[in-house]
């Protein structure tokens, strides 16, 4: 069975406008619609049957059912928001305590790759306490600098 939804007065195959072969012109799916309505119904029992027609349709079927790449793409990328999310969330409440206690952001010598911890200000060592204890904050300080 074709699904078959019309644009600019044209009937189209959606299976086969998404999924055929444009190399394989002889169907009327692909050449720009099909708009000889008096014929449309044989036009579509003879679509329907043709080999093309069911190739896109295997196609459209197992696209639907299985998913795409997209769906892959989109949780990959929920993951990221989420995982951002919750750094903004830790920078946000530790910026807003030292504002709200009027304490200084930066030491006077502030090296973040010093492994001295004098020489980090209140929000980076803050931020090093945190890391001991927040699996997000550990997994955030790991990635590369870049
Ligand atoms: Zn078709």
């Amino acid at each position: 069975m074709a699904i078959i939804f019309l644009i600019l007065q044209k009937a189209y195959c959606e299976p086969c406008w998404l999924f055929a072969n444009p190399a394989s012109k002889n169907t009327k799916c692909l050449d720009g619609g099909y708009d000889d309505w008096k014929h449309i119904v044989d036009a579509i029992e003879r679509h329907e049957t043709s080999k093309i027609h069911l190739d896109a349709c295997l196609t459209y079927q197992q696209w639907w059912l299985h998913g795409t790449l997209d769906e892959e793409q989109e949780s990959v990328t929920k993951k990221e928001k989420s995982f951002w999310r919750q750094v903004l969330s830790r920078l946000l409440e530790v910026t807003l305590i030292l504002s709200t206690c009027n304490l200084a952001f930066r030491g006077h010598r502030e090296k973040a790759d010093s492994y001295d911890p004098s020489s980090l200000g209140n929000f980076l060592s803050i931020i090093e306490l945190l890391r001991k204890y927040d699996p997000i904050l550990q997994e955030l300080l790991s990635k590369p600098k870049s």
